[in-house]
């Protein structure tokens, strides 16, 4: 089975995409471009901020394209 190219995980969290459903504003991109790259793959970079500040940018994403998962409670 193939893994899923839009799951993107770490030991904290795991974070998943929803292309169909994404409004591409960018406003991912723009506000915490070290996370979420548009030029590059994969798009979604876990390492590049900490688990805070990613969980904060996938709350402001307008239409839920961005979900989360949390695989410890004391992370956030
Ligand atoms: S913030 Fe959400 S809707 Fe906007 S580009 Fe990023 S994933 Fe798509």
């Amino acid at each position: 089975m193939d893994a899923n190219p839009n799951m993107f995980s770490n030991e904290d969290i795991t974070v998943t995409y929803d292309p169909k459903c994404c409004a591409n504003a960018g406003i991912c991109a723009l506000q915490l471009s070290d996370v979420f790259r548009n030029s590059v793959i994969p798009w979604i970079d876990l390492d590049g901020a900490n688990t805070k500040a990613i969980i904060c940018q996938i709350n402001k994403c307008p239409s839920g394209a961005l979900q989360y998962y949390l695989h410890r409670k004391d992370v956030a």
